[in-house]
């Protein structure tokens, strides 16, 4: 069998950052769920993307339950949300006990359709956050999202778990709502194994959200709670990875774009393919590389054919509205999220491949159309 290739799978510094900042915390005994590493990860992550302020926390998805949180979402209230994405974006809803509704995508950004939100704002005027998603590494139309959630002065929350450093018109994704999350899972362009980042302008939300992540212990001698409290801080030693691997992201991100130019050099010209749409206003960070197929190969193909050869790819995202859990709540907009789920595919996008295993992708896939 030849070698795997992966997705997308964890790559290491070649520098050895990670381990110098895991080792400090062993030599100083503080394998801790707070301490240094938290504190600076924190920091450092803040002023990479431009953020005043940011909360280390288990994972990504715990990072969007507690934004909704702090967004104000209670039980029975509605949050519209994307709904081409993974189910993680949309499961703290229901954790909240709160109402999802669903908004299609544009094919001009793979990412939340701002005319479907102005006709969700609509029919559901007294909504009470706007979960938007930036897929793939590609921004979504975020100047036109934050005008309409301003104008109804509704919360705007940004999952950026997978485009850590991606820029719209020069700034971060993860920066324009009033929260934006990221995660450290073990496929996402850096990865602590697993672990998340809730940041914003608003402190004082931010130091709310470390207080409900460790246990809403309120200021007393004895153990004290006047307030719901969550175990979801990140520990100390992640926090290590997580800076040491913050350190090397923007080599990660030239890997990932060279990565994508290659693809769309090699198999650009093939009938019936067209890649994921850059706009002149995104620098994304390619997270995975991903084609649309509209001729006589279609995704399961290349899916099936790079399988056979031990090289894993995967379909776009299935949007929520068509998921089994989630089938019952309202959606709003076209079939946009539901034709690229069916015509798309992910191709292996892993920054440690070589130019050789490129060329071997390649291959397989231009040999469905001869
Ligand atoms: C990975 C991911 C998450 C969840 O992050 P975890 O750290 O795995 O909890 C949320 N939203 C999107 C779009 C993701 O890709």
């Amino acid at each position: 069998m030849s070698k795997r290739i992966y997705l997308a799978s964890p790559h290491i510094s070649d520098e050895g950052y990670e381990m110098q900042y895991i080792q400090e915390a062993f030599d100083t005994n503080w394998i801790a769920p707070l301490g240094k590493n938290v504190n600076e990860f924190e920091n450092e992550l803040a002023a990479k993307v431009g953020s005043k302020a940011a909360a280390a926390l288990s994972s990504g998805t715990s990072a969007i339950h507690l934004a909704l949180k702090a967004a104000g979402v209670e039980e029975g209230d509605i949050v519209f949300c994307q709904s081409l994405t993974f189910s993680a974006t949309a499961n703290p809803i229901i954790y909240q006990n709160a109402i999802p509704v669903f908004i299609d995508s544009d094919n001009k950004t793979w990412n939340m359709c701002p005319k479907a939100l102005k006709e969700a704002f609509d029919k559901y005027p007294n909504v009470k956050a706007v979960l938007v998603v930036h897929l793939y590494g590609l921004s979504a139309d975020i100047d036109k999202i934050v005008e309409i959630c301003k104008k109804h002065n509704v919360p705007l929350i940004e999952d950026a778990a997978e485009s850590l450093g991606t820029y719209y018109k020069g700034k971060h994704t993860g920066t324009f709502g009033d929260y934006g999350i990221f995660s450290f899972n073990g496929n996402k362009i850096i990865t602590t194994s697993g672990g998340g980042m809730l940041v914003s302008d608003n402190e004082e939300r931010i130091a709310k959200v470390r207080f409900w992540a460790t246990q809403s212990r309120d200021q007393a001698r004895h153990y004290q709670h006047s307030e719901l409290g969550f175990n979801y801080r990140m520990s100390n030693v992640v926090a290590g990875i997580g800076r040491g691997q913050l350190k090397i992201l923007n080599q990660r991100i030239e890997k990932k774009k060279y990565i994508f130019e290659f693809y769309k050099r090699e198999l650009g010209q093939l009938e019936g393919v067209k890649f994921m749409p850059i706009n002149e206003w995104n620098e994304p960070n390619y997270w995975l590389s991903c084609m649309i197929l509209s001729g006589k190969v279609n995704p399961l193909d290349i899916m099936e054919a790079l399988e056979k050869e031990n090289i894993e790819s995967r379909p776009i995202w299935k949007p929520m509205h068509m998921q089994p859990f989630f089938a019952k709540y309202d959606y709003i907009g076209g079939d946009v999220s539901e034709k690229l789920f069916e015509n798309g595919v992910c191709l292996p996008s892993d920054t440690k491949m070589t130019d050789e295993d490129l060329t071997r992708v390649c291959e397989i896939i231009k040999g469905l159309w001869e």
